[in-house]
């Protein structure tokens, strides 16, 4: 693409008048025409794109979604623990208590699990996956020379 056209391109993009001289050597440049059009096409592409409505929220947007959140919380499960906060924290408690013993259980279960050195069964059980008819059928049949 010439320098003409390069110094212009973007105010032509953009729907801006272009001076003679641009639109002369467009004319009688193959080249430039067809780049030039290409980046047209790029552009009202782009365009298409670009979502119609402003990214800012309009004004009352925030009032709007606060409203319509008071609107629909009575129909929501989570009602009950506003209606009665009592009850919402005991259930709260609860649900950590029961957090807190499943969690420790779990941890007791664990380290009871990693104590010791693996048993013979374990090691030829990880070692040895193609001893099993099935699995050599099945890396077979993935296979793909
Ligand atoms: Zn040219």
């Amino acid at each position: 693409m010439h320098q003409v056209i390069l110094d212009r391109l973007e105010g032509y993009l953009a729907g801006a008048p272009t001076p003679r001289e641009f639109t002369a050597h467009l004319e009688s440049c193959e080249d430039c025409r067809t780049e030039v059009r290409e980046m047209r096409e790029l552009s009202s592409a782009f365009a298409a794109l670009r979502a119609p409505e402003p990214l800012a929220s309009p004004p009352g947007f925030y009032a709007r979604v606060a409203q319509r959140v008071d609107l629909e919380r009575p129909r929501s499960f989570w009602s009950l623990f506003w209606l009665d906060p009592a009850f919402g924290k005991r259930v709260a408690f609860a649900s950590l208590t029961t957090l807190a013993v499943l969690g420790s259980y779990l941890i007791t279960r664990e380290t009871e699990y990693s104590s010791g050195p693996p048993t013979p069964e374990v090691i030829l059980g990880q070692a040895a996956p193609s001893d099993n008819p099935d699995m050599m059928l099945a890396t077979l049949a993935s296979y793909e020379p």
